[in-house]
């Protein structure tokens, strides 16, 4: 009997940090991806949007292959470098 590999392709995540304490309201990155950052309400800090956490944590989550571009432009742009992306 022939063996058959079958490839799953999963599309390309890339995950996301934000030290929110060291946020500093700039807008930057939800003015630039509003569909996944997002300022909280409370503390004013960024914060990725419930869609895209990791554990309802806000200040991690989980970006999809075509958000990644403009996350990463966001992390690149941020003043203070408190976004952080590993895959
Ligand atoms: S770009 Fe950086 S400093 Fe500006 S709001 Fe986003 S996380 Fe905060």
């Amino acid at each position: 009997m022939p063996i058959i590999l079958i490839s799953l392709i999963m599309p390309g995540k890339i995950k996301v940090i934000i030290d929110r304490n060291g946020c500093i309201s700039c807008t930057t990155c939800w003015n630039l991806c509003p569909d996944f950052f997002e300022q909280n309400q409370k503390d004013a800090a960024s914060q990725v949007v419930e869609k895209y956490r990791i554990e309802n944590n806000p200040g991690e989550g989980e970006a999809p292959e075509k958000l990644e571009k403009m996350v990463r432009r966001a992390a690149d742009l941020c003043p203070v470098q408190v976004i952080r992306i590993s895959l």
